[in-house]
């Protein structure tokens, strides 16, 4: 797939602005695992929802809508400030699709603003050499897009045909570090695809991953043997990524149970676009509690709370977060009863589990 795409070269403004970005993002990375290894008092990771619609309608994905309104500025800034006094320190903007907020350069300034690493998770669509200039601005410091296959098909339009123009724009205008993930697992048609994808990130100057989707039970199943091969060849592509040390991604290729501790609810926060606190986005509904009733109290019973979807689980996001509390703290508690409906408020919502794990825009 390499034969007939283009190379980009990013000029020396770009690669000098681009390495500004890079150090001084990750000296505050650094003092946020630091900050995080010292206390477990406050979220490292938040995921918030700026808007649920979304441009595409991949056939795996129930995490989107084709008419919900842009939540107000002026409300996901309150609730930004929330997350901050409770010391957040990685915010990441997802949806949906958040490049159709008509305000996303702002949301993205107040998380600068208020101390927070800024970060957005995007189809890419919607990209521009202008737009990803303004995001230069806004002072955004990570993107990822996930890439489904190279060709697009009737489950997805993310594809590296159709996406590669995009890649080329951030390769030579980015000034923040871009990931680009693709798939391996259940429902992937060609999983020689997830291997060009990741040079094509490569030979761009971008980080690649890779992530492993479970089948339509929820069910981990052992990948193949040339999709290990394929796995492990992503992994050891991605110089700078973090995920390649992490054992978990290495159990979940092989079908093994992972044993550790995910502290969603508390180091990790999902906030939907009804600004409700929700463990991820495979477990939403639970708590279902307003972020500006979210307490320290009940953030500190999530972080003893077991999670019974724990072994199986494929966020791997969460479990890099978990990383830093493995070590400390056994979870002893079981999730509390739901919060009983409040008059006039409605039903409350259903536990939404997601068996696929791969609604990641
Ligand atoms: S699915 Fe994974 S990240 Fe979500 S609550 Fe369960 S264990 Fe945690
Ligand atoms: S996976 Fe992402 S791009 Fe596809 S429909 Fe869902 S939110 Fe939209």
């Amino acid at each position: 797939m390499r034969q007939g795409f283009g190379k980009s070269r990013a000029s020396l403004k770009v690669w000098f602005w681009r390495a500004q970005r890079f150090f001084h993002t990750r000296a505050r990375e650094l003092r946020a695992i630091a900050k995080a290894l010292i206390s477990t008092k406050h979220p490292f990771l938040v995921h918030i929802i700026p808007t649920r619609r979304c441009n595409l309608a991949c056939t795996y994905c129930n995490e989107f809508d084709d008419f919900s309104q842009p939540v107000a500025a002026e409300e996901m800034k309150k609730r930004l400030d929330i997350l901050a006094d409770m010391g957040t320190s990685i915010i990441t903007i997802s949806g949906g699709e958040p490049l159709l907020h008509p305000e996303l350069d702002e949301i993205i300034g107040h998380i600068r603003r208020r101390g927070m690493i800024a970060g957005m998770i995007t189809n890419g669509f919607l990209l521009t050499k202008e737009r990803i200039e303004q995001l230069n601005r806004a002072g955004l410091e990570h993107l990822q897009i996930s890439i489904d296959n190279t060709m697009p098909d009737e489950v997805s339009k993310k594809s590296l045909k159709t996406l590669d123009q995009k890649l080329e724009l951030l390769g030579k205008y980015a000034y923040f570090q871009v990931n680009i993930n693709s798939v391996l697992g259940s429902g992937v048609k060609d999983p020689e695809d997830a291997l060009r994808i990741a040079h094509r990130a490569v030979e761009l100057g971008l980080t690649s991953t890779v992530g492993i989707i479970h089948d339509h039970d929820g069910q981990l199943k052992p990948l193949g043997p040339r999709e290990i091969e394929i796995f492990e060849e992503v992994m050891t592509l991605s110089k700078r990524s973090f995920s390649r040390f992490n054992q978990f991604q290495h159990n979940v290729a092989r079908g093994r149970e992972n044993h550790w501790r995910c502290r969603s609810g508390s180091r990790y926060l999902y906030v939907c676009e009804d600004g409700l606190v929700h463990w991820c986005s495979q477990q939403r509904g639970y708590p279902g509690i307003p972020l500006e009733q979210y307490t320290p109290e009940m953030r500190q019973r999530e972080f003893f709370t077991t999670k019974f979807c724990a072994p199986m689980c494929t966020v791997s996001c969460v479990q890099q977060v978990g990383i830093l509390d493995n070590w400390r703290a056994p979870q002893h508690l079981k999730p509390m009863p739901m919060t009983p409906p409040m008059p006039q408020s409605g039903p409350q919502p259903e536990l939404v589990k997601i068996a696929s794990g791969r609604g990641d825009s």
